[in-house]
Parts: structure tokens; C-alpha cells; sequence
């Protein structure tokens, strides 16, 4: 039998395991995962109020129920089994890891309080174990850096009011937080033109429909072009004026050059294409300008990504997904790269009589590692389910010990 081990529960992990399943008859795949809980994007990175989006997860769980797949969560490589041991026991590794790193924009004052990386802040509001909750607190004015759909993700969440929230699962301490500030402007600033912005139809459309906010462009002259998001922009500017409590300012040409503030932030500052600096006030600024991957036991990234051609890093190695390619593509991206790369393993690798899944289980168990299996996982997603109040369709555990107590309640004695 074929052993594949997965490193990385998201999308780009599961697709994968699909299509091996497909190309390689008699493979045997484990998924491992440094949480409990599996798809990684799809539940801590797609917005909660998106639960259309998220429901590929009922896709991916049925690739971890299938017979020859096994889910090992709670593993961290590099903590709980070596990268080396995992090449010993398996005929291939797959390092499906992701990009789990906020990119820095390297200007003064980004550490600042009020300050935040696109990842901290969805990861707060999508519940992430290892989210902590910014320091900041009556927030008039939000600027958002960027110009793509991570950007509108996060304005939307900002624009939204408790009822547009309602049925999605964004964190309960988020969602009492956003209710709790005076929030009047959130100002999304590109630093090229907006026929330059990466922003998808859909997705930058959905923030005219908004009921507590409205979005403007600060200067419609700056709208030169013929594309489908500049024609969007410009029906935000021709389209009846709304008055809403909150406004989403478009701005373009606009680089980032400092944070400003005495102890928390109080303004950024930006350089124009004109030549001007320009200042606007914010008591919160979420930098959305992508992500990078972080090493991986021994296996160490460069320029955010694993050095690779074609998905391989080395004699039997591979990588996938964000890990691979950087932080691009939607989340069918995913299926078309895990075909390739199935074939390619498919035809490179052969069983080479290892261990795999069952050598993998005897050293967590030696070592007391308290993984969740696919059974296991599936007591954590119930009690979540029930645990959600009216109105809401799910309430996540925000701590991997309350996962963890959930999946082996009455099992397993603490490690
Ligand atoms: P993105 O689409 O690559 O956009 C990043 C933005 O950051 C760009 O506007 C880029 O500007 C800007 N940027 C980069 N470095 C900068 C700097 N030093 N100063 C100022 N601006 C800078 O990345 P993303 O928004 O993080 O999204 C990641 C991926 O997830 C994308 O493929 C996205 O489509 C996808 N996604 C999809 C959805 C959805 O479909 N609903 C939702 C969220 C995310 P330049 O263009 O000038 O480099």
C-alpha cells in the first residue's frame, strides 16, 4: 500500500487527498492538522458571514470520511513528530500548510496598537484559537490597506450591523466588540489605480447592498478605465444617495508611509501620486496585503513560499496550495492544482513498504499526543452546532483545550 501523509487540513490538503484517491488505487493518505479541527481557510479564513462559501467544508469532510483517508488533528510538526520521522514512515509528504503569515508593510509605527494584519484580525473574527483580541476601542474610523478581496471581506464585517450577522458564526466577543464602537467611516486604500484593484465583482458589488453602510469614492475622477470593477465603483458614485451611519471611502494611488500615535494609533499616512502626503484619521487600520508561509519543522520557507518546481521540494517531498504558490486564486484553485499534483506523485512515487498511518499512531500514542481522529472531530463540529444560540449556526470553541475536551470528553486521561 501507498502511504501519502498531508501536512495541512485547508482546501489545498483535502482536494489533494481526493484526487490521489482517485490516481493511486490502493494509496492511503493521512491528513495531519496542528489544530483539532480541520479545514484550515475554509473555517478561520472565509468570512463567517459568506456560511454559502464555507459549506465546501461538507465537501471536504467527505474526503475525511473515506475509508482510506485518516485525520490526525492536534499534531504539530516540528512539536508532536519530526518532518524526518513522517519521511521515514511515509512514501511521500505533502506540506499543505498554507500562508498562515501576515506580510508586513515595513513602514514606522506598524506595531503600534491598532495595528493589525488581515490575518490577526479574520482570525479573530472567525474564532481562531490563537487569535487574541487587538487593543483597540472606540473606533470612529477603520482604514483598510489594500486593494483586494480580503480587503472587502474585512469592510464588510466592520459595515455590517448585529442583524446583517445574524445566522452567520463570527465570534461572539468580535461581534459584542464591533457593537460596542462609534463606528462612522472605513476608508480602503489601494496604492495603484482602481483599475489596478484585485477586488472581484462579486464581492465588491455585495458592499452596495449593505444596510447600515454605504460606499463612496472619495475622488470619481480618479475612476480612468473600463473594467468590470471600475463600472461597479462608478454605479456606487451615479447610484441614489443613501444616508447610512457608516460610509466605505474608496481612495487610489494612495502609498502607505506611517502609523501615527502616541501609545495607539491616531492616524496614517500616506504618499500620493501627486506627490502630497495625505493623513486620515484611524483609531483602527488592518493592513490586507497578503500572507506568507512559516517553516514547517526542518522544512523552511523562502520569499513566503517552499521553493519548488512544480509542486516538488524534494526527493519525495511536495507542497500545495498557498504553501506553493503564495496567497492567489479562489478556492476551486485548489482542485485543479491537486489534480496536477496527484499525477505528478502518482507517477514518481511507488509503495515502498513503510509504515505510515499505523507508525504514525504507535509514536502519539508513546508520546501522549492527544490527536482527534475523524470521529473525534466529529463530536467537536456537533457539540459546536449545539452549542450556537438563535440566530447564529454555529458557535466555535475559541480555545484548542475546550476542542480538545469536547473531542475526548470521557476518553482519553490529559497527556
Ligand atoms: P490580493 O488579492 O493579492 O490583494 C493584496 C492587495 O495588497 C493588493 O491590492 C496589493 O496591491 C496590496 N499590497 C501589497 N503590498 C502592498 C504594499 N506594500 N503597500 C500597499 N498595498 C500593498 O490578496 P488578498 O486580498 O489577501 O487575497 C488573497 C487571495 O484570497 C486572493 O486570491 C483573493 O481573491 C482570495 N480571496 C477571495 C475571496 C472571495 O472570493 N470571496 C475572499 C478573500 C480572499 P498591488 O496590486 O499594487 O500589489
Amino acid at each position: 500500500m501507498t502511504s501519502i501523509v498531508i501536512i495541512g487540513s485547508g482546501p489545498a490538503g483535502c482536494y489533494l487527498a481526493d484526487q490521489l484517491l482517485r490516481v493511486i488505487p490502493d494509496a492511503s493518505i493521512d491528513i495531519l492538522e496542528k489544530l483539532p479541527v480541520p479545514f484550515g481557510l475554509i473555517r478561520y479564513g472565509v468570512a463567517p458571514d459568506h456560511q454559502g462559501t464555507k459549506a465546501v467544508a461538507r465537501v471536504l469532510d467527505r474526503v475525511l470520511a473515506r475509508e482510506r483517508v485518516s485525520f490526525f488533528g492536534n499534531v504539530e510538526v516540528g512539536r508532536d513528530v519530526r518532518l524526518d520521522e513522517l519521511m521515514s514512515l511515509y512514501d511521500a509528504v505533502v506540506l499543505a500548510t498554507g500562508a498562515p503569515r501576515d506580510r508586513r508593510l515595513g513602514v514606522a509605527g506598524e506595531d503600534l496598537p491598532g495595528v493589525v494584519g488581515s490575518g490577526a484580525f479574520v482570525n479573530w473574527y472567525n474564532s481562531h484559537p490563537s487569535a487574541h483580541t487587538p487593543a483597540m476601542n472606540n473606533v470612529q474610523s477603520a482604514v483598510i490597506i489594500g486593494n483586494g478581496n480580503v480587503a472587502i471581506d474585512v469592510a464588510r464585517i466592520l459595515a455590517k450591523g448585529p442583524e446583517e450577522l445574524a445566522g452567520s458564526d463570527v465570534s461572539s466577543e468580535f461581534a459584542a466588540w464591533l457593537t460596542a464602537q462609534p463606528l462612522e467611516e472605513i476608508h480602503i486604500v489601494g496604492r495603484r489605480g482602481a483599475a489596478d484593484a484585485r477586488f472581484t465583482d462579486h464581492e465588491l458589488a455585495e458592499l452596495g447592498t449593505l444596510q447600515r453602510a454605504r460606499p463612496v469614492v472619495s475622488d470619481p475622477a480618479s475612476l480612468t478605465g473600463d473594467t468590470a470593477v471600475v463600472n461597479i465603483l462608478r454605479g456606487f458614485v451615479e447610484g441614489p444617495a443613501r444616508d447610512t451611519p457608516i460610509t466605505i471611502n474608496f481612495h487610489f494611488h494612495l502609498t502607505p508611509t506611517a502609523f501615527v500615535g502616541e501609545g495607539k494609533l491616531r492616524e496614517v499616512q500616506f504618499h500620493s501620486a501627486r506627490g502630497e502626503t495625505v493623513t486620515l484619521p484611524a483609531q483602527l487600520a488592518v493592513t490586507c496585503i497578503g500572507y506568507e508561509t512559516v517553516a514547517c519543522g526542518t522544512a523552511q520557507s523562502a520569499n513566503g513560499v517552499f521553493a519548488n518546481q512544480d509542486g516538488k521540494v524534494g526527493e519525495r517531498l511536495y507542497v500545495v496550495g498557498w504553501a506553493k504558490r503564495g496567497p492567489s486564486g479562489t478556492i476551486p484553485t485548489n482542485r485543479v492544482e491537486a489534480q496536477q499534483l496527484a499525477q505528478k506523485i502518482a507517477q514518481e512515487i511507488a509503495d515502498g513498504n513503510r509504515s505510515g498511518g499505523q507508525g504514525l499512531r504507535e509514536r502519539l500514542e508513546q508520546r501522549r499526543v492527544r490527536f482527534v481522529d475523524y470521529a473525534r472531530w466529529r463530536r467537536i463540529d456537533a457539540a459546536e452546532l449545539s452549542r450556537a444560540s438563535p440566530g447564529r449556526c454555529r458557535e466555535k470553541f475559541s480555545s484548542t483545550e475546550a476542542m480538545l475536551n469536547a473531542a475526548l470528553a470521557g476518553q482519553l486521561k490529559p497527556a
